[in-house]
């Protein structure tokens, strides 16, 4: 049976093994997906051991995705602009890829949820400047987007950012203004119970506003933009998007139906599992 695990720390709650059983049940495939709980100290062995004993692929969670990166011997294009992996891929003689799948997560779930109008030419608002967005810009200018403006509560990170791309399609603002397409939350404040807020003018003027945070329940702050802007979605998407392109990596060519896992996943999640 081929073994797939996620390491992080909380662990416990991740639907990955939901989604990547759901993925082998697709396919045909008998797999067993698991989750490991480690710290900093044991995250080196705890991986290597995975390998050793014939694992076939990994992710990686909150708080490892940066030590992986600095850890993995081949890194992909996507994780060095990411700075981060989320994705661990065999190459045999202790050798491991370290990519990052998180941003193609997003772009399939905004490209869905958008439909015929894709992402081509859109201005986009994102809340935050710490992995998950850093992680995202890149796939985004790549699928067409026109600017991405960067708003971060430590603005020296948001420009920090910035400064690290040096393209004239990524900006810094010190605050928000009606004035983008897309605004995408790509900061933890839910997970501390904050509330982020934005003008009315700025929700009413997006076409789609987008959490990364998931859950059962919408978060406050889609609670919020649900009552201006003409569209909103929780981030379960995307982790299902970037589950898919993970597991192409580790089984190539498997054809799957990434949408009817997300159904599937919403209904879980909706029945409190
Ligand atoms: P980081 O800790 O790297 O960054 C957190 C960001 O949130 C920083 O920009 C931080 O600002 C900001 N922030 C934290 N608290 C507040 C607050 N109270 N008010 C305003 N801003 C705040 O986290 P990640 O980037 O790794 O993750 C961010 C979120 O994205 C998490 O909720 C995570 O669950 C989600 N995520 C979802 C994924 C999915 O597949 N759906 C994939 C990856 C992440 P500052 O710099 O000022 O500290």
């Amino acid at each position: 049976m081929m073994q797939f695990i996620v390491f992080g720390n909380p662990i416990e709650h991740s639907l990955s093994p939901l989604i990547h059983a759901d993925f082998g049940r697709q396919i045909g495939v008998n797999l067993q997906y698991s989750r490991s709980l480690t710290s900093s100290a044991q995250f080196n062995r705890a991986v290597a051991e995975f390998f050793r004993t014939g694992g076939g692929g990994a992710n990686v969670t909150v708080p490892f995705k940066q030590h992986a990166y600095a850890q993995v011997t081949h890194v992909s294009a996507r994780a060095e602009r990411a700075g981060a992996v989320n994705t661990l891929v065999p190459l045999g003689a202790g050798q491991l890829l370290g990519d990052n799948t998180d941003g193609l997560g997003l772009v399939w779930d905004l490209q869905r949820l958008l439909g015929a109008s894709q992402l081509t030419g859109k201005r986009v608002l994102l809340l935050g400047a710490g992995g998950a967005a850093r992680g995202v810009i890149q796939p985004l200018l790549d699928a067409g987007v026109t600017t991405i403006t960067v708003i971060n509560r430590s603005p020296e990170r948001a420009q920090q950012l910035v400064q690290l791309w040096q393209s004239p399609q990524l900006v810094w603002a010190p605050a928000a203004t009606p004035e983008y397409d897309l605004i995408v939350n790509a900061t933890s404040a839910s997970l501390s119970g904050d509330k982020l807020v934005l003008g009315a003018d700025v929700l009413d003027a997006a076409e789609l506003v987008y959490d990364m945070m998931y859950g059962a329940k919408p978060s406050p702050f889609l609670e919020q933009a649900g009552q201006y802007t003409q569209m909103t979605a929780d981030g379960l998407g995307m982790l299902v998007g970037q589950a898919g392109f993970a597991f192409k990596l580790w089984l190539d060519g498997a054809e799957l139906n990434l949408n009817e896992t997300l159904e599937r996943l919403r209904a879980e999640l909706n029945r409190g599992t």
